[in-house]
């Protein structure tokens, strides 16, 4: 199994979205993200929680995905703004280091604008549509 909460009884932050939970929380009361991983064939993370991207989330996700390695990602952009250039850019860093690892990544609810950033960037073709 793999957790990424701390011993019981201690508080655990929410690797999305920084919201302390109690350690008997498998899913965050802010953002809805699952605390716990049972299953590291597939990951999802929803932001519809926190839909302005910063770096500090992007680099809070990738070092979450880099511990627990699933098989395959998936990102839930439903409500996220379009980021600016400088997320944008850490968002791809982590995209391509994923494809390194061999990780697919799906992405859904993506805004149009966004969808387009990722055409122009020539990253579409690294990440899977799903529509929903
Ligand atoms: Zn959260």
């Amino acid at each position: 199994m793999i957790s990424i909460g701390t011993p019981e009884g201690n508080a655990i932050r929410c690797p999305v979205c920084a919201n302390i939970a109690s350690a008997a929380d498998v899913t965050c009361s802010k953002c809805g993200n699952t605390l716990v991983f049972l299953d590291p064939t597939l990951m999802t993370i929803a932001l519809s929680a926190i839909p302005v991207l910063d770096r500090e989330l992007i680099e809070r996700m990738r070092k979450l995905v880099s511990d627990v390695k699933p098989q395959k990602l998936r990102i839930d952009f439903e409500k996220v703004q379009l980021p600016s250039a400088a997320v944008f850019g850490s968002f791809l860093v982590m995209v391509k280091e994923l494809k390194k690892t061999g990780t697919v990544i799906a992405i859904r609810n993506v805004d149009p604008q966004i969808q387009q950033m990722f055409v122009m960037m020539r990253v579409d073709g690294l990440m899977e549509t799903e529509s929903v």
